[in-house]
């Protein structure tokens, strides 16, 4: 191998593979196979027309969220072939459907963490990486400084269904602040063996039809009706709860379910009444460990805030890394 395989940031719009025409999570116009890491608003690529592949979950969640691409759906460790490379998903834990994309080719392999979490979210298919020393490794580091660690998940568990019980008890009805996708169902699996009623907001109750068909249960719930909320477990995002959501409900008590609640300095931002620091992204020290683990060739950290602490971190171990945002490309 003399040229090493040559990776762009495209802006706001994913990662380029220029030698290969191939977009990881991008919506440019200059690849010509995008493969999508999962269903997250800001990894789907909106505006590409070039061929796209994803995870049967994941290509279900582009479709019932209004993507318009045509997408060939790839399952788990099926391998599909390009002209030039060769292009696997493995499990990455984050939400149901979400993958890792390893890229083989004359220019050496790659691995494409997208979002990942280990160990995995108990509603996703798990976390698994190739069997393959890696040249390039492409992480996110959303959680990158070492104030995220994350508590043990029984620890998480009992917290959730504590809050949620403990309420009830008291007569108040237990809202839990969870994006619509990953973290609602996570929440919804967690509180299951409560056998209590929930109801989720609409936008997140119609994604939940794709965790059933794949086997993820996620209990007893219905969509929210505002008449008949009281007393039940709500989920519903942080933004529908400034618009309204179960305003009619006097006595509840709102639980913010983020990574972002282990900053305590959270609490003062919103009005809430616990922090559950459970996130659906790998902590500070789970990355760490995930780069000692692979010890690829070339780390590059993206999605994050703190580079620099990352690769303090990855330097003291021997790991060569880079910023992968500090040569920003544009493509369009
Ligand atoms: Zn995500």
């Amino acid at each position: 191998m003399t040229t090493m395989l040559k990776i762009t940031k495209a802006g706001n719009h994913g990662i380029l593979l220029p030698q290969l025409g191939i977009g990881l999570d991008y919506s440019g116009k200059q690849a010509e196979h995008v493969f999508v890491s999962h269903g997250h608003a800001d990894h789907i690529p909106w505006k590409a027309d070039a061929k796209v592949y994803a995870t049967p979950a994941t290509a279900a969640f582009m479709k019932l969220r209004g993507a318009r691409n045509e997408v060939q759906t790839l399952p788990f460790k099926q391998s599909v072939e390009t002209e030039n490379a060769k292009i696997t998903f493995y499990p990455a834990g984050h939400i149901l459907g979400s993958a890792l994309t390893f890229v083989e080719s004359d220019y050496g392999n790659l691995l494409y963490t997208g979002d990942c979490r280990t160990p995995p979210s108990p509603a996703s298919e798990g976390f698994e990486l190739p069997n393959a020393e890696i040249d390039s490794f492409i992480t996110e580091a959303t959680f990158s400084l070492p104030v995220y660690r994350w508590a043990d998940y029984e620890e998480l568990k009992a917290d959730i269904t504590e809050f949620a019980t403990s309420s009830l008890e008291d007569g108040f009805t237990p809202v839990f602040l969870a994006y619509n996708l990953g973290k609602a169902q996570e929440i919804m699996h967690l509180v299951k063996d409560l056998d209590h009623p929930v109801q989720i907001h609409g936008a997140g109750f119609k994604l939940c039809e794709v965790y059933e068909q794949h086997g993820i249960d996620l209990g007893k719930y219905e969509t929210y009706d505002r008449e008949t909320c009281q007393g039940k477990i709500l989920i519903c995002p942080s933004s529908a709860i400034n618009n309204g959501f179960a305003s009619n409900v006097r006595k509840k008590r709102i639980a913010y379910c983020s990574g972002w609640a282990a900053m305590e300095s959270r609490r003062s931002q919103l009005t809430v009444d616990k922090l559950i620091p459970i996130s659906d992204h790998l902590d500070f020290f789970e990355l760490i460990a995930l780069c000692e683990q692979l010890r690829p060739k070339m780390t590059y950290i993206t999605h994050t805030p703190n580079p620099d602490v990352v690769k303090h971190y990855l330097d003291e171990r021997g790991i060569k890394s880079q910023f992968l945002d500090t040569k920003v490309e544009q493509d369009d």
